[in-house]
């Protein structure tokens, strides 16, 4: 593969690159960044975990120019997201001093405005907000270039078709438009056509970086022993970063009360917690104060923290998109990972069918007996 010297990115941005340990473009990025740069409208669908915040991020902060004024617009469906998108961001712009700004539900509103009004750049936010300030004059396009949907089929999913489409009207019709989706529905098409000019399709085929770097296993379990078979499984997988997925909120709620009972260092992330309570368990997670993180499939999409070692499928993911969505939490930027699932009886058809539709086969292990983890 190439490297990013071929780009002949301006100094300061090539500089921050180097800065951030990025040594060769991933193959997301070494398709999308020269059709970026050359101004085309670009469709880039590829798993998560291949890079793709880079391959609009640094495209985007590469052409924004030094007027204070809001030239790039990223719509991500989370405010985690959103947050994540705008701390890479800050670091690809760290030399030109880029000034990028998330913004999110949840957060006061009038912080947001004072933020705006310092002349931003960069605008990273959750559609619904966005709108807001849309709606309060807060947040003008008249210098709008570059607008990014990430995540584009998360947000689908979310129900923002609306909000979206209602934000792009307000944007400039000259503007250049990017789509970035794990998948391409006919949703995702759709909008592909309505909003954007002759768009460059570019797909990078499942698994290219994830896949090989996490391996993946399950369990059989019986549904009246799975605590004590997760915790078996944790204990001896000398489990050091994990996300465990539960389907529910309140799956969640009990099994993080299960497991600080039995003395794990854990926290919980669903969609009822408050964007303060939401903060707090991110930083913990992210600074190793709690070793797992139990989490419903929505509360941890976009989720990008290194080192996270295992994704453990305490609940099966109810279908193959989901289970690509979980895994790539783990196994990210060149760094080994396991994804564990526990099945229990009912549920293995559904294994098999997760496995033959992502073109993986995942290793049976057994369940360790008290001896084992001891
Ligand atoms: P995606 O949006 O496709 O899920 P991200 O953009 O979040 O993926 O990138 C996943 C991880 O890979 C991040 O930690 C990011 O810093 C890292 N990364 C991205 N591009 C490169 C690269 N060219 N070299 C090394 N690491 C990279
Ligand atoms: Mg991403």
């Amino acid at each position: 593969m190439g490297s990013f010297q071929e780009f002949a990115l301006s100094r300061r941005v090539q500089q921050a690159i180097d800065g951030m340990g990025f040594e060769e473009p991933s193959p997301i990025q070494a398709a999308c960044i020269p059709l970026v740069l050359a101004g085309r409208d670009v469709i880039g669908q590829a798993q998560t975990g291949t890079g793709k915040t880079a391959a609009f991020g640094v495209p985007l902060i590469e052409q924004v120019s030094q007027e204070g004024r809001v030239q790039g617009l990223v719509l991500t469906p989370t405010r985690e997201l959103a947050i994540q998108v705008a701390g890479e961001f800050r670091k690809i712009g760290k030399f030109k001093r880029v000034r990028t700004l998330p913004i999110y539900g949840g957060q006061s509103i009038g912080h947001q405005i004072r933020a705006l009004q310092q002349g931003v750049q960069i605008v990273v936010g959750t559609p619904g907000r966005v709108l807001d300030h849309i709606r309060r004059g807060t947040l003008r396009f008249d210098s709008l270039k570059t607008v990014v949907l990430d995540e584009a089929d998360e947000m689908l999913d979310m129900g923002f078709i609306e909000d979206i489409e209602t934000i792009l009207r307000e944007t400039p019709e000259h503007r250049q438009t990017m789509l970035f989706s794990a998948t391409f529905t006919p949703e995702i098409k759709r909008l592909a056509v309505r909003y954007m000019k002759d768009p460059e399709h570019v797909t990078v085929n499942r698994g290219e970086i994830t896949v090989p770097l996490t391996d993946q296993v399950y369990y059989k379990v019986l549904e009246r022993n799975k605590l004590e078979s997760l915790c078996r499984v944790i204990d001896s997988e000398e489990v050091q970063l994990g996300i465990v997925f539960c389907r529910t909120k309140r799956g969640v709620d009990e099994l993080v009360e299960a497991l600080v009972a039995r003395g794990y260092l854990v926290d919980g992330l669903h969609g009822d917690l408050s964007q303060a309570q939401r903060d707090r368990v991110m930083r913990k997670f992210r600074t190793n104060e709690v070793e797992l993180l139990v989490a419903t499939d929505v509360a941890a999409r976009g989720i990008d923290v290194d080192n996270v070692t295992h994704v453990i499928n305490y609940d099966i993911p109810q279908d193959p998109e989901s289970y690509v969505h979980r895994i790539g939490r783990t196994g990210r930027a060149g760094k080994r990972g396991l994804a564990i699932t526990l099945v229990t009886p009912r549920e293995f058809k559904l294994l098999k069918q997760i496995e033959r539709e992502t073109k993986t086969a995942m290793v049976s292990r057994e369940v360790p007996t008290l001896a084992d983890v001891a």
